[in-house]
């Protein structure tokens, strides 16, 4: 049977985009790709990129004041919002560029328009026409899902948050998870009186306890008014407020409410359903190793399959689609020892077990140190940092890495290159320390400060 395409992508995201121009460019496939929105997806369009370059814009108060500590006559301005909007959403023009420019130069045709299937290799467009594909990869990513509280109406999710027209005055952010604690961190740097809410007795659920709480507490020191144990009862219209109830007992209003309470799939009305494909309870479109689905030519990566609903990772699931399907060399997606950085402020930067989920798995040795660096405490900042090893007591390996102190992103991306490679604590002891930083505490911390 004959085709018009070896691939049809639907999707032009960070995992669409990459599977379709590797298959087309380094595997010689006829690829196809369709995108109803804006291309570059989540990461580019409205998650990582724009967000951030709101934490650096965020940054900037606070080190104006840095640098009146260290001597400079400088005074903090006002933000002027219109004007960096306005300059972030150049960029953002510039970035979907590129990505239409590089799916172009490796003969990737593009449908700027929603796709579905209507069977196991037959696409159907959103203006009547059908083209068939011996492959389909679906790769339509998530969007923000809404909790369900009475007046979600009245709210904005992250989606909406780079197209403000003005910067509220107060914000309330609803949930602890990434999207809630990054957001809190830039509204409050850029000046906005920040509010969080969020449901559960500490922030960031399922990272290690100890960094979860020093971020908390810096949040606060920083001026987020964090309430936990907190949830919306209902929001009410309040001219152009919203009035929000709270299980805290409390009834305010707030210019602008945030809802950050979790991602769903886009796998809606793609026609997976009738043709076998498997969904779970979430709506992920469920895949195997492969990130292959139930039905043999279709194919699903990135967020869609909520496996780990990171950039990097939708990256790496389309590469080994592509080395699989199109080269022979069947390429399981290893999704163990993924660093990862949340945008906090400070920064959190981790990779492995947090000390909670080691000491149930076996016996773990805890190195943990927290301190004033000496950038911001010259500043006379209150802040501190935390360096934090697990490192199990039979192996010696360190099984998790957790660090929360300015950087700690591209701090944690090498300290993954050595947990990822199996070194063990005497491995990082071994390791002459750079100083004077503050990554230097991760290879000078002799005893342990519990056992567990
Ligand atoms: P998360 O799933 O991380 O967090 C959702 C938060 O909302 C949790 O705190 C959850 O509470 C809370 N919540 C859920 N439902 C309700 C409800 N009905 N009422 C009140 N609170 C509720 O989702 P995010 O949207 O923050 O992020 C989605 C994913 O996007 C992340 O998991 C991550 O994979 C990715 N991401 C990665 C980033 C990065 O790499 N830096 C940045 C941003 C996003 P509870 O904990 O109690 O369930």
């Amino acid at each position: 049977m004959s085709f018009d395409y070896d691939l049809f992508v639907i999707g032009g995201g960070s995992g669409g985009v990459r599977a379709a121009r590797v298959a087309a460019g380094e595997a010689g496939a006829r690829v196809a790709l369709a995108e109803e929105d804006r291309y570059g997806g989540t990461c580019v369009i409205r998650g990582c990129v724009p967000k951030k370059l709101m934490v650096f814009a965020s940054e900037y108060s606070g080190m104006v004041e840095d640098a009146r500590a260290y001597g400079w006559d400088v005074a903090p301005g006002a933000f002027d919002w219109g004007a960096f909007r306005g300059k972030l959403h150049g960029e953002l023009d510039r970035l979907e560029g590129v990505y239409r420019g590089i799916l172009k130069t490796n003969g990737v045709e593009t449908f700027d328009q929603r796709a579905r299937l209507s069977d196991p290799h037959t696409v159907e467009l959103a203006d009547g026409t059908t083209r068939t594909a011996r492959h389909i990869l679906i790769a339509t990513g998530g969007r923000p899902g809404l909790p369900g509280l009475p007046g979600d109406e009245f709210a904005m999710t992250s989606n909406d948050i780079f197209h403000m027209d003005s910067l509220p005055k107060s914000v309330l952010i609803v949930g602890g998870g990434y999207i809630a604690c990054e957001f809190a961190g830039i509204l409050n740097g850029l000046g906005v009186e920040t509010t969080q809410y969020y449901r559960g007795a500490q922030i960031l659920r399922g990272f290690d306890e100890e960094a979860r709480g020093l971020i908390c507490e810096e949040m606060c020191n920083n001026g987020i008014d964090v309430h936990l144990g907190t949830t919306v009862i209902d929001m009410v219209r309040d001219g152009d407020a919203v009035r929000v109830k709270a299980t805290n007992g409390t009834e305010r209003s707030f210019d602008k409410v945030l809802l950050a309470t979790g991602r769903v799939p886009n796998s809606d009305d793609l026609g997976l359903e009738a043709l076998g494909v498997e969904l779970g309870r979430k709506g992920q479109i469920v895949v195997d190793e492969y990130s292959q689905t139930a039905v043999p030519s279709i194919y699903a990566i990135g967020d869609v399959t909520d496996r780990m609903n990171l950039t990097p990772v939708a990256i790496r699931e389309g590469m080994a689609f592509v080395r699989t399907v199109f080269e022979g060399k069947p390429t399981p997606v290893d999704h163990d020892l993924i660093p990862t950085a949340i945008f906090t402020q400070p920064e959190f930067g981790t990779v492995g077990l947090s000390e909670e989920e080691a000491r149930e798995i076996e016996p773990v040795e805890i190195y943990s140190t927290s301190f004033r660096p000496m950038q911001t405490s010259f500043a006379d900042r209150p802040n501190r940092v935390l360096m934090k090893l697990v490192v199990s007591k039979a192996s010696r390996k360190v099984l998790g890495c957790h660090i929360v102190a300015p950087g700690a992103g591209e701090m944690i991306q090498l300290a993954g290159i050595a947990v990822k490679m199996g070194a063990t604590k005497e491995d990082f002891d071994r390791t002459v320390a750079v100083h004077p930083t503050m990554s230097e505490e991760i290879v000078t911390m002799r005893n342990p400060v519990r056992t567990a």
